[in-house]
């Protein structure tokens, strides 16, 4: 039968120097669809429990969705493994056109596994596969490696996933760049690779990803794409990428500031989309074939960094790089940003390490390192500090190397209590502490604290979701909400789609791509359950991995400190209400109290669990 699947995934062994096709068995599409299912069920069914994450056991996979490479809009492509970070399970997303070209060289996904004894690159030329020495290569930043890669092989068309210093010194949030400015940014996957002495992934792809029904899906693409243009959301994506959400924050007082020490920063309006457009960008630029076209791309026009070329500084990036670190220069926060893409290495993450450096320095826990003044409001000390962090220096870059929770409880001496992380996980850019069942989304993603497996604060503040009246301070009805928007994100998941296309399109014209292109008719509820089915796994994987439910909490901060300005000064969540919505919650996923999965659940689901019993 014709359809969007290759059917097949390339495993890749480093350790033994070989590599072999799989199909992709008929069980697995019918129950995870693709993606972050795929990935999913592969890592519990593949990686023994207590496997050290740079272990050369631990898998690290590039998968992609069924309608990935078609011309369905905002299709991504995700890397899964367990994360050095966290020590749990991992997915990170990532746009750009590396995924696409999985497909089109006939695969569904890619799975490395073992470590190689010398630095090496994978070059995957359609069915052709070859590991060669990056001995030229080790040693160089993400972006350098991808030329000379490109320069080696003698096609500036191939498509390339790779590391900088930071993953190769094995920094606990390096990222892996995808192309030029897309990464999958979270939870260390580049530390896996650089574990793996895995400097890239180079690919080429010749053969064209068909579908079941051409001209049903045609109609279903033009559906989609009708739904996008007429979605004012999408259209200020368009218009201002994240950067728009800058304001949004500021106002609701949700954005970070010195450390979540605040919840409004009174220059963030240099950050947001107006100083950006100012001072960095030129022109707009998309992931292959979306329409939103979020990304701006551009360069630094004057000052001290003037000429650095740069994206967008997305808002993530600017809430935490930005006003979190009291850094007001929107150039001086791109360059920072463009420091850390350089290096591969998340910018979330690496601001909210910074933050945290800064108050701890600034409470006399660390010192500042000579010649620098480790404050908030200092550029020079976040550029020292992301330098010595990536480049793996003794001393304070170690230190902070690992993430927040881990220097926390190296410093001890009280630390933890301005440590902002979830399961290791550095917290996004939106404190929670006005809207709390944002909170209990960050207790309970199944990667760590995050806002992107479920974002309720738009219906929290409207105080609307599904025709219930939502209080956003308080834990009533947050539960039901939080577990529904976090299954359909995970079974959404599954095609791989980018997040910005669900402001437009919606579930009944995904299952209608999803039909078309694969043959196999789904509704918008099997989303749902798909999406339901793929949290269990990852749940029963984390409870194997030690996650058990005393670890569904948040920060100190934003539990112990009441917000100190913004809408909901005075507000803070409760031990108390994070209690309730933690059993609410259990309740509704129809897990135990001590948030393990009943086997009725399980049962339902069907869910094969013999690795966890
Ligand atoms: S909306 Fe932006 S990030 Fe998402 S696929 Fe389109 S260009 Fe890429």
């Amino acid at each position: 039968m014709v359809e969007a699947y290759t059917n097949k995934l390339l495993v890749i062994d480093l350790s033994l120097e070989s590599h072999e096709t799989i199909n992709v068995p008929e069980s697995l599409k019918q129950e995870y669809l693709g993606g972050k299912g795929f990935g999913a069920k592969l890592l519990f069914d593949g990686l023994a429990p207590g496997t050290d994450p740079l272990d050369p056991d631990n898998l690290l996979m590039f998968m992609t969705g069924p309608l990935t490479g078609t011309m369905a809009p905002a299709m991504r492509g995700c890397v899964v493994t367990k994360s050095p970070l966290t020590g749990i399970f991992l997915d990170s997303y990532f746009g750009g056109s590396f995924a696409p070209e999985i497909k089109y060289a006939g695969y569904d996904g890619l799975i490395i596994k073992g470590a190689a004894k010398k630095p090496v690159f994978i070059w995957i030329d359609d069915d052709r596969v070859e590991i060669r020495s990056a001995k030229g290569i080790w040693g160089t930043d993400a972006l350098e490696s991808n030329r000379l890669i490109k320069q080696e092989l003698g096609d500036g068309s191939i498509k390339i996933a790779g590391i900088g210093q930071a993953g190769e010194n094995l920094v606990s949030y390096a990222l892996i760049a995808c192309e030029y400015n897309r990464q999958a940014g979270r939870g260390g996957a580049g530390a896996v690779m650089g574990s793996k002495n895995l400097k890239a992934v180079a690919i080429r792809g010749t053969n064209p990803v068909k579908v079941y029904d051409a001209d049903g899906f045609t109609r279903a693409c033009e559906k989609a794409f009708r739904q996008l243009e007429k979605s004012p959301d999408v259209e200020g994506f368009r218009r201002t990428g994240t950067a728009g959400s800058v304001e949004f924050a500021n106002e609701t007082g949700l954005l970070p500031h010195k450390n979540y020490q605040n919840g409004t920063f009174s220059k963030a309006s240099n950050l947001a989309d107006k100083g950006q457009s100012k001072h960095l960008w030129l022109g707009s630029n998309a992931c292959m074939g979306c329409p939103i076209r979020c990304s701006k791309i551009g360069a630094i026009r004057t000052g001290r960094y003037k000429g650095v070329v740069t994206d967008i500084v997305e808002y993530e990036s600017a809430g935490l790089m930005g006003s979190n670190l009291d850094i007001s220069d929107v150039r001086a926060v791109a360059h920072l940003v463009k420091l850390c893409d350089c290096y591969g290495m998340d910018s979330m993450s690496t601001g909210s390490v910074i933050g945290f450096a800064m108050e701890a320095c600034e409470k006399g826990l660390i010192p500042s390192p000579q010649g620098i003044d480790l404050k908030f409001g200092s550029i020079e000390a976040a550029e020292y500090l992301i330098r010595a962090i990536a480049e793996g220096k003794e001393g304070l870059g170690e230190l902070l190397s690992r993430g927040v929770k881990s220097a926390a409880e190296r410093i001890g001496r009280g630390a933890d209590a301005f440590a902002v992380h979830t399961k290791g996980l550095e917290s996004p850019a939106w404190g929670p502490r006005g809207v709390s069942g944002m909170g209990l989304a960050y207790m309970t993603t199944d990667r760590g604290g995050c806002h992107q497996r479920g974002f309720p604060i738009g219906y929290e503040l409207t105080g609307q979701w599904e025709g219930q009246t939502l209080d956003p301070l308080s834990p009533e009805g947050k539960a039901v909400m939080v577990a529904s928007l976090q299954n359909y994100s995970a079974g959404t998941d599954t095609l791989v789609k980018c997040d910005f296309g669900s402001y437009g399109i919606c579930a009944d014209t995904y299952a209608e791509l999803f039909s078309t292109a694969t043959g196999r008719q789904i509704t918008p509820e099997m989303f749902m359950e798909t999406g339901e089915r793929i949290w269990n796994l990852t749940r029963l994987f984390n409870l194997a991995e030690g996650m058990d439910s005393s670890k569904d909490t948040l920060p100190r901060r934003f539990v112990e400190e009441p917000l100190p300005d913004g809408p909901s000064k005075g507000h803070r969540i409760s031990k108390k209400d994070m209690a309730y919505m933690k059993q609410e919650y259990y309740k509704i996923r129809g897990w135990n109290e001590n948030g393990v999965p009943l086997d009725k659940t399980l049962q339902r689901l069907r869910i094969q669990y013999a690795q966890f019993n």
